[in-house]
Protein backbone atom coordinates (compact mmCIF):
# COMPACT_ATOMS: atom_id res chain seq x y z
CA UNK A 1 0.00 0.00 0.00
CA UNK A 2 0.91 3.59 -0.24
CA UNK A 3 1.78 4.14 3.21
CA UNK A 4 4.15 1.35 3.48
CA UNK A 5 5.80 2.29 -0.04
CA UNK A 6 6.90 5.35 0.41
CA UNK A 7 9.16 5.01 3.01
CA UNK A 8 12.37 3.85 2.08
CA UNK A 9 15.48 3.08 3.62
CA UNK A 10 18.53 4.04 2.56
CA UNK A 11 20.84 1.08 2.50
CA UNK A 12 23.61 1.06 0.09
CA UNK A 13 26.78 0.65 2.31
CA UNK A 14 24.55 -2.56 3.62
CA UNK A 15 23.91 -3.83 0.71
CA UNK A 16 27.66 -2.96 -0.97
CA UNK A 17 28.73 -4.67 2.58
CA UNK A 18 26.75 -7.87 2.28
CA UNK A 19 27.36 -8.43 -1.29
CA UNK A 20 31.26 -8.63 -0.18
CA UNK A 21 30.56 -10.56 3.01
CA UNK A 22 28.96 -13.44 0.14
CA UNK A 23 31.99 -13.92 -1.20
CA UNK A 24 34.08 -14.38 2.19
CA UNK A 25 31.57 -16.21 4.83
CA UNK A 26 29.09 -18.50 4.00
CA UNK A 27 25.92 -16.54 3.25
CA UNK A 28 27.71 -13.91 4.64
CA UNK A 29 27.20 -14.24 7.94
CA UNK A 30 28.45 -15.69 10.83
CA UNK A 31 25.09 -16.97 12.04
CA UNK A 32 22.44 -18.00 10.36
CA UNK A 33 19.23 -15.98 11.18
CA UNK A 34 20.99 -12.55 10.45
CA UNK A 35 20.78 -13.07 7.00
CA UNK A 36 17.56 -12.40 6.91
CA UNK A 37 16.27 -15.36 4.83
CA UNK A 38 12.68 -15.28 6.49
CA UNK A 39 11.53 -12.02 6.03
CA UNK A 40 13.89 -11.34 2.60
CA UNK A 41 15.67 -8.47 1.67
CA UNK A 42 19.31 -7.97 2.10
CA UNK A 43 20.78 -7.77 6.14
CA UNK A 44 21.29 -4.17 7.72
CA UNK A 45 24.81 -3.94 8.93
CA UNK A 46 24.95 -2.30 11.92
CA UNK A 47 27.84 0.37 12.90
CA UNK A 48 27.20 1.16 16.83
CA UNK A 49 24.77 0.67 19.54
CA UNK A 50 23.87 2.27 22.71
CA UNK A 51 21.10 2.07 25.60
CA UNK A 52 17.94 1.32 23.15
CA UNK A 53 18.68 2.49 19.76
CA UNK A 54 21.41 0.85 16.97
CA UNK A 55 22.91 2.62 13.70
CA UNK A 56 23.31 1.08 10.79
CA UNK A 57 26.25 1.57 8.30
CA UNK A 58 23.89 3.55 6.09
CA UNK A 59 23.33 6.14 9.37
CA UNK A 60 19.90 5.15 9.70
CA UNK A 61 19.28 4.50 14.12
CA UNK A 62 16.85 2.16 14.82
CA UNK A 63 14.96 1.11 18.47
CA UNK A 64 16.20 -2.02 18.75
CA UNK A 65 13.98 -4.78 19.92
CA UNK A 66 16.52 -7.89 19.09
CA UNK A 67 19.38 -6.49 21.87
CA UNK A 68 21.85 -8.93 20.33
CA UNK A 69 18.72 -11.62 20.24
CA UNK A 70 18.87 -11.22 24.50
CA UNK A 71 22.53 -10.44 26.18
CA UNK A 72 22.03 -6.41 26.57
CA UNK A 73 19.35 -6.12 29.27
CA UNK A 74 20.53 -3.65 30.49
CA UNK A 75 20.67 -1.47 27.41
CA UNK A 76 23.81 -1.56 25.05
CA UNK A 77 26.75 -0.73 25.67
CA UNK A 78 25.76 0.38 29.21
CA UNK A 79 28.36 2.74 30.10
CA UNK A 80 28.95 0.58 33.89
CA UNK A 81 29.54 -2.47 31.68
CA UNK A 82 32.29 -0.58 29.68
CA UNK A 83 34.13 0.89 32.83
CA UNK A 84 33.95 -2.60 34.19
CA UNK A 85 34.92 -4.51 30.92
CA UNK A 86 37.88 -1.45 30.60
CA UNK A 87 39.06 -1.81 33.62
CA UNK A 88 39.34 -5.45 33.36
CA UNK A 89 41.12 -4.95 29.78
CA UNK A 90 43.70 -2.81 31.35
CA UNK A 91 44.45 -5.89 34.19
CA UNK A 92 44.56 -8.50 31.60
CA UNK A 93 42.18 -9.86 28.48
CA UNK A 94 42.79 -13.51 29.24
CA UNK A 95 44.94 -15.75 32.02
CA UNK A 96 43.97 -19.48 31.19
CA UNK A 97 44.17 -19.82 34.64
CA UNK A 98 41.92 -18.68 37.60
CA UNK A 99 40.74 -15.88 37.98
CA UNK A 100 38.76 -13.56 41.47
CA UNK A 101 35.71 -12.93 39.02
CA UNK A 102 35.00 -16.26 38.24
CA UNK A 103 34.58 -16.58 42.23
CA UNK A 104 32.32 -13.54 42.25
CA UNK A 105 30.23 -14.09 39.33
CA UNK A 106 29.78 -17.93 40.07
CA UNK A 107 28.71 -17.04 43.57
CA UNK A 108 26.35 -14.22 42.28
CA UNK A 109 24.28 -16.80 39.91
CA UNK A 110 24.03 -19.18 43.27
CA UNK A 111 22.77 -16.35 44.99
CA UNK A 112 20.24 -15.67 42.32
CA UNK A 113 19.12 -19.06 41.14
CA UNK A 114 17.30 -21.29 43.52
CA UNK A 115 18.26 -24.91 42.26
CA UNK A 116 21.98 -24.22 41.58
CA UNK A 117 25.09 -25.08 44.01
CA UNK A 118 27.82 -25.04 41.35
CA UNK A 119 28.47 -23.24 38.34
CA UNK A 120 30.60 -24.25 35.55
CA UNK A 121 31.75 -21.65 32.59
CA UNK A 122 31.71 -21.79 28.98
CA UNK A 123 31.82 -19.53 26.25
CA UNK A 124 28.05 -20.00 24.85
CA UNK A 125 24.71 -21.08 25.03
CA UNK A 126 25.71 -24.19 22.59
CA UNK A 127 28.45 -25.05 24.98
CA UNK A 128 26.84 -24.85 28.20
CA UNK A 129 23.89 -26.85 26.09
CA UNK A 130 25.92 -29.78 24.59
CA UNK A 131 27.83 -30.34 28.03
CA UNK A 132 25.13 -30.26 30.27
CA UNK A 133 23.85 -33.00 27.67
CA UNK A 134 27.55 -34.96 28.52
CA UNK A 135 26.61 -34.90 32.24
CA UNK A 136 22.82 -35.95 31.86
CA UNK A 137 24.01 -38.72 30.28
CA UNK A 138 27.31 -39.43 32.35
CA UNK A 139 24.78 -38.85 35.81
CA UNK A 140 21.98 -40.90 35.09
CA UNK A 141 23.61 -43.67 32.77
CA UNK A 142 21.10 -43.48 30.14
CA UNK A 143 21.44 -42.09 26.32
CA UNK A 144 17.95 -40.76 25.14
CA UNK A 145 17.14 -37.05 25.38
CA UNK A 146 13.91 -35.61 25.21
CA UNK A 147 13.20 -32.13 23.42
CA UNK A 148 10.84 -29.85 22.77
CA UNK A 149 9.56 -28.78 18.80
CA UNK A 150 10.83 -25.56 18.37
CA UNK A 151 13.20 -25.43 21.31
CA UNK A 152 16.68 -24.08 20.84
CA UNK A 153 19.45 -25.28 22.74
CA UNK A 154 22.14 -24.55 20.36
CA UNK A 155 23.66 -26.39 17.68
CA UNK A 156 25.00 -29.40 19.38
CA UNK A 157 24.76 -32.64 17.76
CA UNK A 158 21.75 -34.30 19.73
CA UNK A 159 19.84 -30.77 19.71
CA UNK A 160 19.80 -30.86 15.80
CA UNK A 161 16.57 -32.80 15.72
CA UNK A 162 12.72 -32.38 15.32
CA UNK A 163 9.41 -34.04 14.94
CA UNK A 164 8.36 -35.64 12.02
CA UNK A 165 4.44 -36.13 12.81
CA UNK A 166 3.10 -37.90 15.72
CA UNK A 167 3.14 -37.77 19.85
CA UNK A 168 6.41 -38.55 20.37
CA UNK A 169 8.56 -38.83 17.22
CA UNK A 170 12.26 -40.89 17.20
CA UNK A 171 14.83 -38.30 15.87
CA UNK A 172 15.87 -37.47 12.33
CA UNK A 173 18.47 -34.88 12.08
CA UNK A 174 17.54 -31.45 10.27
CA UNK A 175 21.11 -31.01 9.58
CA UNK A 176 23.28 -33.21 7.12
CA UNK A 177 26.40 -34.12 9.18
CA UNK A 178 24.82 -35.29 12.39
CA UNK A 179 25.82 -39.00 12.99
CA UNK A 180 22.24 -40.62 12.64
CA UNK A 181 23.06 -42.73 15.27
CA UNK A 182 22.78 -39.67 17.83
CA UNK A 183 20.07 -38.38 16.45
CA UNK A 184 18.21 -41.54 17.04
CA UNK A 185 18.66 -40.66 21.15
CA UNK A 186 16.93 -37.45 20.74
CA UNK A 187 13.33 -38.41 21.19
CA UNK A 188 10.76 -35.12 20.03
CA UNK A 189 7.49 -33.48 21.67
CA UNK A 190 5.34 -30.86 21.56
CA UNK A 191 5.70 -28.14 23.98
CA UNK A 192 2.74 -27.14 26.76
CA UNK A 193 2.01 -30.94 26.10
CA UNK A 194 2.10 -33.42 29.06
CA UNK A 195 -0.07 -36.28 27.33
CA UNK A 196 2.77 -36.47 24.69
CA UNK A 197 5.51 -36.65 27.97
CA UNK A 198 3.58 -39.26 29.78
CA UNK A 199 3.65 -41.06 26.60
CA UNK A 200 7.25 -40.62 25.77
CA UNK A 201 8.43 -41.70 28.95
CA UNK A 202 6.01 -45.04 28.93
CA UNK A 203 7.47 -45.63 25.78
CA UNK A 204 11.34 -45.54 26.72
CA UNK A 205 11.21 -44.72 30.31
CA UNK A 206 14.18 -46.37 31.65
CA UNK A 207 16.39 -45.19 28.66
CA UNK A 208 15.74 -41.03 29.36
CA UNK A 209 18.35 -39.58 30.69
CA UNK A 210 16.56 -36.23 30.91
CA UNK A 211 14.34 -33.88 29.51
CA UNK A 212 15.58 -30.34 27.70
CA UNK A 213 13.64 -27.35 27.75
CA UNK A 214 13.16 -23.58 27.27
CA UNK A 215 11.04 -23.15 30.44
CA UNK A 216 9.34 -20.09 28.79
CA UNK A 217 10.20 -20.82 25.11
CA UNK A 218 11.57 -18.11 23.03
CA UNK A 219 12.69 -19.62 20.25
CA UNK A 220 9.65 -20.34 18.21
CA UNK A 221 8.43 -16.64 19.31
CA UNK A 222 7.66 -16.41 23.10
CA UNK A 223 5.97 -18.97 24.37
CA UNK A 224 4.82 -18.90 27.83
CA UNK A 225 4.49 -22.64 29.71
CA UNK A 226 1.27 -23.17 32.11
CA UNK A 227 3.21 -23.42 35.44
CA UNK A 228 1.11 -27.28 36.49
CA UNK A 229 2.80 -28.94 32.77
CA UNK A 230 6.48 -27.21 34.41
CA UNK A 231 5.08 -29.19 37.90
CA UNK A 232 4.14 -32.10 35.74
CA UNK A 233 7.40 -32.26 34.27
CA UNK A 234 9.37 -32.21 37.33
CA UNK A 235 7.14 -34.94 38.93
CA UNK A 236 7.28 -37.57 35.82
CA UNK A 237 11.03 -36.90 34.97
CA UNK A 238 11.74 -37.53 38.97
CA UNK A 239 9.14 -40.70 38.88
CA UNK A 240 11.50 -41.52 36.03
CA UNK A 241 15.00 -41.35 37.45
CA UNK A 242 15.77 -38.63 35.13
CA UNK A 243 16.98 -35.59 35.08
CA UNK A 244 15.12 -31.98 34.29
CA UNK A 245 17.06 -29.04 32.67
CA UNK A 246 15.67 -25.55 32.37
CA UNK A 247 17.89 -24.02 28.99
CA UNK A 248 17.47 -21.05 30.47
CA UNK A 249 19.85 -19.49 27.79
CA UNK A 250 17.40 -17.10 26.92
CA UNK A 251 15.21 -16.49 30.23
CA UNK A 252 18.19 -16.34 32.40
CA UNK A 253 17.94 -12.98 34.26
CA UNK A 254 15.16 -11.84 31.76
CA UNK A 255 11.85 -13.50 33.26
CA UNK A 256 13.13 -12.26 36.69
CA UNK A 257 16.55 -12.13 38.92
CA UNK A 258 15.47 -15.52 40.00
CA UNK A 259 15.16 -17.37 36.63
CA UNK A 260 12.32 -18.48 34.92
CA UNK A 261 13.05 -21.49 37.64
CA UNK A 262 12.37 -18.52 40.86
CA UNK A 263 9.48 -17.24 38.76
CA UNK A 264 7.15 -20.25 38.36
CA UNK A 265 9.01 -22.00 41.51
CA UNK A 266 9.89 -25.02 39.36
CA UNK A 267 12.90 -26.55 40.12
CA UNK A 268 14.98 -28.22 37.33
CA UNK A 269 18.11 -30.86 38.08
CA UNK A 270 20.27 -28.69 35.68
CA UNK A 271 20.20 -25.11 34.39
CA UNK A 272 21.78 -23.94 31.09
CA UNK A 273 22.68 -19.95 30.99
CA UNK A 274 24.03 -17.43 28.74
CA UNK A 275 23.90 -14.14 26.67
CA UNK A 276 22.81 -12.05 29.83
CA UNK A 277 25.52 -13.60 32.22
CA UNK A 278 27.97 -12.45 29.98
CA UNK A 279 27.08 -9.07 29.40
CA UNK A 280 27.84 -8.66 26.12
CA UNK A 281 30.94 -11.35 25.83
CA UNK A 282 30.51 -14.82 25.17
CA UNK A 283 29.64 -16.53 28.20
CA UNK A 284 28.02 -19.53 29.29
CA UNK A 285 27.36 -21.62 31.95
CA UNK A 286 26.04 -25.33 32.93
CA UNK A 287 24.69 -25.07 36.20
CA UNK A 288 23.11 -27.26 39.45
CA UNK A 289 23.14 -29.38 42.44
CA UNK A 290 26.94 -30.00 43.87
CA UNK A 291 26.43 -34.10 43.30
CA UNK A 292 25.96 -33.67 39.96
CA UNK A 293 27.95 -30.78 38.99
CA UNK A 294 31.34 -32.61 40.75
CA UNK A 295 31.19 -35.43 38.16
CA UNK A 296 32.71 -32.69 35.87
CA UNK A 297 36.69 -33.10 35.79
CA UNK A 298 38.63 -32.50 37.34
CA UNK A 299 36.35 -32.75 40.27
CA UNK A 300 34.95 -35.80 38.50
CA UNK A 301 35.00 -38.18 35.20
CA UNK A 302 33.42 -36.25 32.97
CA UNK A 303 35.45 -33.96 30.55
CA UNK A 304 34.62 -30.46 29.39
CA UNK A 305 37.10 -27.28 28.90
CA UNK A 306 37.99 -24.27 27.70
CA UNK A 307 40.64 -22.09 26.54
CA UNK A 308 39.16 -18.87 27.32
CA UNK A 309 36.35 -20.36 29.86
CA UNK A 310 35.76 -18.05 32.71
CA UNK A 311 38.13 -15.20 30.72
CA UNK A 312 38.46 -11.97 33.21
CA UNK A 313 37.24 -9.31 31.01
CA UNK A 314 33.47 -12.03 30.46
CA UNK A 315 33.02 -12.22 33.88
CA UNK A 316 33.58 -8.28 34.71
CA UNK A 317 30.54 -7.77 32.09
CA UNK A 318 28.67 -10.43 33.85
CA UNK A 319 28.99 -8.94 36.61
CA UNK A 320 28.52 -5.83 36.38
CA UNK A 321 25.04 -6.61 34.59
CA UNK A 322 24.04 -8.75 37.18
CA UNK A 323 24.70 -5.58 39.95
CA UNK A 324 22.61 -3.43 37.73
CA UNK A 325 19.87 -5.85 37.57
CA UNK A 326 19.90 -6.18 41.04
CA UNK A 327 19.01 -2.70 41.90
CA UNK A 328 15.43 -1.97 42.93
CA UNK A 329 12.61 -1.17 40.57
CA UNK A 330 14.29 -3.38 37.48
CA UNK A 331 12.42 -5.77 36.79
CA UNK A 332 8.91 -3.74 37.49
CA UNK A 333 9.89 -1.91 34.98
CA UNK A 334 10.89 -3.82 32.04
CA UNK A 335 7.77 -5.50 32.96
CA UNK A 336 5.70 -2.82 32.86
CA UNK A 337 7.21 -1.07 29.81
CA UNK A 338 7.27 -4.51 27.75
CA UNK A 339 3.11 -5.03 28.54
CA UNK A 340 2.72 -1.53 27.00
CA UNK A 341 4.86 -2.53 24.05
CA UNK A 342 2.77 -6.17 23.46
CA UNK A 343 -0.30 -4.68 24.57
CA UNK A 344 0.22 -1.69 21.50
CA UNK A 345 1.03 -3.83 19.29
CA UNK A 346 -2.12 -6.54 19.77
CA UNK A 347 -3.74 -3.43 19.87
CA UNK A 348 -2.56 -1.76 16.42
CA UNK A 349 -3.22 -4.67 14.88
CA UNK A 350 -6.30 -5.56 15.97
CA UNK A 351 -7.76 -2.09 15.27
CA UNK A 352 -6.50 -3.13 11.65
CA UNK A 353 -8.00 -6.18 11.13
CA UNK A 354 -5.08 -8.65 12.15
CA UNK A 355 -6.13 -11.62 13.42
CA UNK A 356 -2.97 -11.84 16.04
CA UNK A 357 -2.06 -13.04 19.68
CA UNK A 358 1.06 -12.88 21.68
CA UNK A 359 1.77 -11.16 24.75
CA UNK A 360 5.11 -10.14 27.15
CA UNK A 361 7.00 -11.51 30.61
CA UNK A 362 9.43 -9.51 32.04
CA UNK A 363 11.51 -8.14 29.03
CA UNK A 364 10.73 -10.92 26.18
CA UNK A 365 7.58 -10.37 24.50
CA UNK A 366 6.32 -11.62 20.93
CA UNK A 367 2.86 -11.02 18.75
CA UNK A 368 2.22 -13.94 15.76
CA UNK A 369 0.00 -13.15 12.95
CA UNK A 370 -2.88 -15.78 14.15
CA UNK A 371 -5.96 -15.98 16.15
CA UNK A 372 -4.05 -18.08 18.98
CA UNK A 373 -3.92 -19.69 20.82
CA UNK A 374 -0.11 -20.32 20.77
CA UNK A 375 0.89 -22.94 22.92
CA UNK A 376 3.87 -24.74 21.26
CA UNK A 377 5.26 -24.36 17.96
CA UNK A 378 2.71 -26.47 15.89
CA UNK A 379 0.20 -23.98 16.53
CA UNK A 380 2.55 -20.89 15.80
CA UNK A 381 3.44 -22.19 12.29
CA UNK A 382 -0.21 -21.21 11.53
CA UNK A 383 0.79 -17.87 12.07
CA UNK A 384 0.89 -15.54 8.49
CA UNK A 385 4.55 -15.00 7.77
CA UNK A 386 4.72 -13.39 5.00
CA UNK A 387 2.30 -10.73 6.83
CA UNK A 388 5.28 -10.72 9.62
CA UNK A 389 7.40 -10.66 6.21
CA UNK A 390 5.67 -6.90 5.69
CA UNK A 391 5.48 -6.14 9.12
CA UNK A 392 9.47 -6.55 9.77
CA UNK A 393 10.46 -4.68 6.50
CA UNK A 394 7.70 -1.82 7.31
CA UNK A 395 8.98 -1.48 10.78
CA UNK A 396 12.60 -1.30 9.55
CA UNK A 397 11.55 0.89 7.52
CA UNK A 398 10.28 3.62 10.25
CA UNK A 399 13.23 3.34 12.15
CA UNK A 400 12.42 0.31 14.40
CA UNK A 401 14.18 -3.14 14.47
CA UNK A 402 12.97 -6.36 15.30
CA UNK A 403 14.11 -10.34 14.86
CA UNK A 404 14.01 -10.95 11.16
CA UNK A 405 11.79 -14.32 11.77
CA UNK A 406 8.35 -14.76 12.96
CA UNK A 407 9.83 -17.51 15.47
CA UNK A 408 11.79 -15.37 17.93
CA UNK A 409 10.92 -13.45 21.13
CA UNK A 410 10.99 -9.85 20.90
CA UNK A 411 13.53 -8.48 23.94
CA UNK A 412 13.42 -4.60 26.20
CA UNK A 413 16.44 -3.16 28.08
CA UNK A 414 16.43 -0.93 31.15
CA UNK A 415 17.19 1.43 28.05
CA UNK A 416 13.96 1.20 26.13
CA UNK A 417 12.17 4.45 27.71
CA UNK A 418 8.08 4.61 27.26
CA UNK A 419 9.14 7.22 24.11
CA UNK A 420 10.31 4.16 22.57
CA UNK A 421 7.48 2.27 23.19
CA UNK A 422 4.98 5.01 22.17
CA UNK A 423 7.23 5.34 19.14
CA UNK A 424 6.79 1.76 18.00
CA UNK A 425 3.15 1.24 18.77
CA UNK A 426 2.66 4.21 16.63
CA UNK A 427 4.66 2.91 13.82
CA UNK A 428 3.33 -0.52 14.07
CA UNK A 429 -0.44 1.58 14.07
CA UNK A 430 0.62 3.19 10.44
CA UNK A 431 2.48 -0.37 9.07
CA UNK A 432 -0.70 -2.33 10.07
CA UNK A 433 -2.74 0.30 8.61
CA UNK A 434 -0.85 -0.14 4.77
CA UNK A 435 -1.17 -4.03 5.27
CA UNK A 436 -3.59 -6.58 3.77
N1 LIG B 1 19.62 -22.13 24.28
C1 LIG B 1 18.74 -21.14 24.07
C2 LIG B 1 17.43 -21.17 24.80
C3 LIG B 1 19.04 -20.11 23.19
O1 LIG B 1 18.14 -19.14 22.98
C4 LIG B 1 20.29 -20.11 22.52
C5 LIG B 1 20.65 -19.06 21.58
O2 LIG B 1 19.86 -18.38 20.99
C6 LIG B 1 21.18 -21.15 22.78
C7 LIG B 1 20.81 -22.14 23.67
C8 LIG B 1 22.50 -21.20 22.12
O3 LIG B 1 23.30 -20.19 22.62
P1 LIG B 1 24.53 -19.61 21.75
O4 LIG B 1 23.93 -18.92 20.57
O5 LIG B 1 25.22 -18.67 22.72
O6 LIG B 1 25.40 -20.77 21.37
Amino acid sequence: SSSTSTQKLKTDRSDALMRDAATVMPGGVSSPVRAFRSVGGSPIVFESTKGSKIVDVDGNTYIDYVLSFGPSVVGSANDEVIEAVTAQARKGLTFGAPCELENQLAHAIIDAVPSVEMVRFVNSGTEACFSAARLMRAYTRREKIVKMTGCYHGHGDSFLVSAGSGVATLGLSDSPGVLSSVAAKTLTVPYNNIDAIREVFRQHGSEIAGVFLEPVVGNAGLIPPTREYLQELRQITRQHGALLLFDEVMTGFRIGYSCAQGYFDVMPDLTTLGKVIGGGYPVGAYAGPREIMEMVAPAGPVYQAGTLSGSPVGMAAGLKTLEILRRPGTYEYLDRITKRLAEGLLQAARENGHAVCGGSLYSMWGMFFTEGPVNNFEDAKKSDTAKFQKFHRGMLERGVYLAPSQFEAGFTSLAHSEDDVERTVEAAREVLRGIA
